[in-house]
């Protein structure tokens, strides 16, 4: 590719609404430009990085045996009808309807498409297992599409299901999936970490993300020091260390004038924020709820979400707790309050010694016990894990780190195959459902997420595998006839040898070459400047470490060959 002509549409300054270095850089290197909130375009330099990663998704989904088809974006609304996600989907599916009415989605997930092609064509076990992935275009409407490409609406994904005759079957092909995920991620150039997981709207029992840690990452992960333990924030477990104790001694109150948060009340009453129990209001299916949990620790939704069995809820805001009046905003305590239901954290079971709110302006209670000044209707796991908290398997310490989802895994079992009949005869001719699961990569999130993690002020370091090009050639003055001529010859016998390479060969000054090859990002770039005119020696430098050394062209392309055939980084 030469530069001069190339549809690279660089810009100095940064969009308004770029948060994030991801966002900021691609938009600036001209390789994105949005169109709509979370809606893009990729520009030549982004559509080959796409490329780039999806022909290692390819292969390796491939290696594992999975076979790619193409399936439709818009999906009529009775397939899912079948499953009961029409309904449950909400306004994340994009809706239309066509010329006749016809009620359709813009596909969110495939799960209703793919199992009712596989029910259709597949009967019998001989035919399993099946896995079958496409690559495509998927919407999500986001309530708040943000950071570029980490939270757009539309984006491009890999997604793959199997389809198994038995339970061992299914393990089996999660199994191959996860380990060809591993690869995927390994080969874009990523650190990453693979966490147990909720299943959320998708269902099923057992499932895995994959993080790329990274600052801005909107999850949140708990890894163990000492074991493999790692686990969304949101299902993360921790052992509870001994509950507070008291001296036994009778339940008090006590005026606590203008003090309303733990905050205020713990210094003013001199106890361990820990030794409070914070009520916290929650409407349920519009009916309030108590979520009893120490001072010093939050609530977690997803737990709660769990443990309540629905997603239908949220702490009480300003019309809640007037529609209420007879909870008292800043003073509700589990003492004596009257609610269906109090969900306690396992950390206040047998705790006593502690501090709540009286249900009473100005009031609050010490010495409480629980199970004798109050009893909550169950104790769950609703709070978060938090760093130094011990791991649920070996003790040791826990550390919590954000990182960027860029893969799940599910194991889906019957949930839709019961749902839709998708159904085989077994040797002896009975009729089963198939066992299955489903696996997704964030093929445009995945990019964003390799810029997170290799970028550095001055711009992008894409990692050879997944790089828009191997090679940069950089011809400072390219009027200088020998410049132009070496710039020449390396561009074509690059090409010749199947290495993918730009050629800057504008008319631009040095300073401006260097500043945007250092935005591009290319990994590596061959200088060509005064050390040919004296030795006619090529600099070769690595994006990323600054490295540089000087040799002649013979050398740099045997150099270049070796590094591009151990990616597979050429020219298609
Ligand atoms: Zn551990």
């Amino acid at each position: 590719m030469r530069q001069s002509k190339a549809f690279i549409p660089t810009l100095k300054e940064s969009p308004a609404d770029a948060e994030i270095a991801s966002h900021r850089l691609l938009v600036r290197a001209g390789f994105l430009r949005r169109v709509a909130a979370g809606i893009y375009e990729f520009l030549p330099l982004g559509t080959r990085v796409v490329q780039r990663i999806c022909r290692v998704v390819r292969e390796e989904m491939n290696r594992a045996g999975a076979q790619e088809v193409i399936l439709p974006i818009m999906q009529p609304r009775e397939l899912w009808e079948e499953s009961g996600r029409w309904a449950k989907y909400g306004p994340e599916m994009m809706r239309l309807k066509d010329r006749a009415e016809r009620d359709f989605g813009l596909g969110p997930t495939h799960e209703e498409v793919i199992t009712d092609l596989v029910r259709n064509n597949v009967s019998s076990w001989r035919e399993l297992p099946l896995n079958l992935y496409q690559i495509g275009t998927k919407f999500r409407d986001e309530i708040r599409p943000r950071f570029g490409l980490l939270r757009g609406r539309e984006f491009i994904m890999k997604d793959a299901y199997s389809f198994d005759r038995d339970q061992e079957g299914m393990e089996r092909s999660y199994r191959e999936m996860y380990e060809a995920y591993a690869r995927v991620f390994t080969r874009c150039g990523c650190t990453w970490r693979a966490v147990e997981a909720a299943t959320g709207l998708i269902g099923g029992d057992v499932s895995h993300e994959f993080m790329v840690p990274a600052a801005v990452g909107e999850d949140l992960i708990a890894y163990c020091g000492e074991c493999d333990y790692a686990a969304n924030l949101e299902l993360a477990e921790y052992m509870r260390g001994e509950p507070p104790r008291g001296d036994g001694g009778p339940m008090e109150r006590v005026h606590t004038p203008d003090r309303r948060t733990i905050e205020e009340v713990s210094g003013f009453l001199g106890l361990e924020p820990s030794r409070f129990v914070k009520c916290l209001m929650f409407l349920v299916e519009d009916r309030p709820t108590a979520v009893l949990v120490p001072g010093d620790r939050e609530a977690n939704e997803g737990k709660l979400g769990r443990v309540l069995g629905t997603d239908e809820f949220r702490l009480f805001n300003e019309e809640d707790w007037r529609r209420f009046p007879q909870y008292l905003q800043g003073f509700v305590g589990p003492v004596g309050l009257e609610v269906e239901e109090t969900i306690a954290d396992l950390y206040l079971r047998g705790a006593s010694g502690l501090a709540c709110g009286a249900n009473e302006v100005d009031y609050h209670l010490v010495g409480v016990e629980e199970g004798r000044d109050f009893r909550p209707g169950r104790f769950a796991d609703v709070t978060s894990a938090r760093e130094g908290d011990a791991c649920p398997r070996c003790g040791g310490a826990l550390h919590v780190e954000a990182g960027i989802e860029v893969g799940q895994v599910f194991q889906l079992g019957l949930k839709y195959s019961e749902a839709m009949r998708c159904t085989y005869d077994d040797e002896r001719g009975e009729t089963k459902p198939m066992y299955m699961g489903c696996y997704g990569i964030g093929v445009t999130r995945l990019m964003a997420a390799v810029i997170e993690q290799h970028h550095d002020e001055r711009g992008m370091m894409w990692p050879l595998e997944v790089a828009p090009a191997a090679l940069h050639i950089l011809p400072l003055d390219y009027q200088r006839e020998g410049r132009r001529a070496a710039a020449e010859e390396l561009y074509a016998r690059c090409l010749e040898r199947g290495v993918e390479v730009l050629l800057d060969d504008r008319e631009e000054s040095a300073g401006v070459k260097f500043a945007d090859a250092d935005l591009i990002g290319i990994p590596f770039r061959a200088v060509i400047g005064k050390a040919f005119d004296a030795d006619g020696l090529i600099e070769l430098q690595a994006r990323a470490t600054g490295e540089r050394s000087r040799m002649g062209m013979e050398e740099l392309l045997s150099h270049l060959e070796g590094l591009v055939e151990e990616t597979g980084l050429s020219g298609e």
